[in-house]
């Protein structure tokens, strides 16, 4: 039940009006009698600093998510390193009087590639599409991973190259065209553009271009399977929207909050009503 005890954790983001994350994170925090209560706020970049440092500094804590995932990495007072590397901060806290900051993002993207496959991308072959920031946090995943090899792709390529020279690492390259990885295998294929949130997207890649790849994952997730998951299937290749992806940075941001594992299972359950329920769209 709220309280005068009952601690504020917000999604502070613009638009955030059809975020899933209070649906899972308040069926959360209700499975774990936790005393807390997470809600949405939309707000100006200008309102964030502000925002983050009353919310934190009167207990709560909190999620961001577009368009203030960069200025939340400017703004909290210990970014992790995480946040450092990618520019991006989803999730804040107070600790010793400082305002924290983590991109869970990353550790939902390894958890999801998890999910969908049954083992980390050690050592495999990785196509990624799009080079905005979520692709620098599935590119941060994948190389923790240990991935054997991972190809970028975007519209612009200037901003694939910008995100492997900021990689900088040799099993990372930049494609001009897909059509240079015809006859490559793949193990995965990751899309990171935001193709697929709207009915009149047209599909990111076309997979007769490629090698059939082992798996994959669409970021973009919406009520029902994306276009893109739908097509891989159709193909008989196993894939995944980005559902299992929120769900798992939402149980990594409870476990900073509360200092303990999240109930994954319930928030799952959540995610899934949700669909049935046809709420949300994409966002954090
Ligand atoms: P972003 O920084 O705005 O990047 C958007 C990307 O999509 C860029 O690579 C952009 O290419 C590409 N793109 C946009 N329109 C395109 C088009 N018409 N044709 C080809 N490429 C196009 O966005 P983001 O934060 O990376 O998010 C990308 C998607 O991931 C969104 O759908 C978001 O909802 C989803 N996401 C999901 C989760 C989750 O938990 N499941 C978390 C974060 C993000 P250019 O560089 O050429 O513009």
């Amino acid at each position: 039940m709220i309280g005068a005890s009952t601690r504020l954790v917000a999604l502070l983001g613009n638009p955030v009006s059809h975020s899933l994350s209070p649906r899972i994170q308040n069926a959360a925090f209700r499975a774990l009698s936790v005393d807390g209560v997470y809600v949405a706020l939309r707000c100006e970049e200008s309102d964030v600093p502000g925002l983050v440092r009353g919310i934190a500094r009167a207990g709560g804590a909190g999620n961001f998510t577009l368009p203030h995932k960069e200025i939340a990495a400017r703004t909290v007072d210990h970014p992790s390193e995480l946040v450092r590397r990618t520019g991006a901060c989803n999730t804040f806290w107070l600790e010793n009087g400082l305002v924290h900051g983590e991109n869970t993002d990353v550790a939902g993207f390894r958890g999801a590639v998890e999910a969908l496959i049954g083992r980390s991308a050690k050592g495999l072959r990785v196509l990624l599409l799009g080079a905005g920031g979520s692709a620098r946090g599935a590119l941060e995943g994948l190389l923790a991973d240990g991935v054997g090899e991972a190809w970028v792709w975007n519209r612009t390529p200037d901003r694939a190259r910008a995100l492997v020279a900021v990689a900088n690492d040799p099993r990372v390259s930049a494609l001009d065209s897909l059509g240079a990885m015809a006859g490559e295998p793949l193990d995965l294929i990751v899309n990171a553009t935001s193709l697929g949130l709207r009915d009149s997207d047209s599909l990111p890649i076309d997979l007769s271009e490629v090698a059939e790849p082992g798996a994959l994952l669409d970021l973009v997730y919406r009520p029902a399977e994306t276009p893109l998951v739908r097509f891989a299937r159709t193909l008989g290749i196993p894939a995944a929207d980005g559902g299992e992806m929120l769900v798992r940075q939402g149980a990594e941001a409870f476990r900073l909050w509360w200092g303990h594992p999240a109930p994954l299972q319930v928030m799952q359950e959540a995610m899934a009503g949700s669909r049935t329920a046809g709420a949300g769209a994409a966002g954090g």
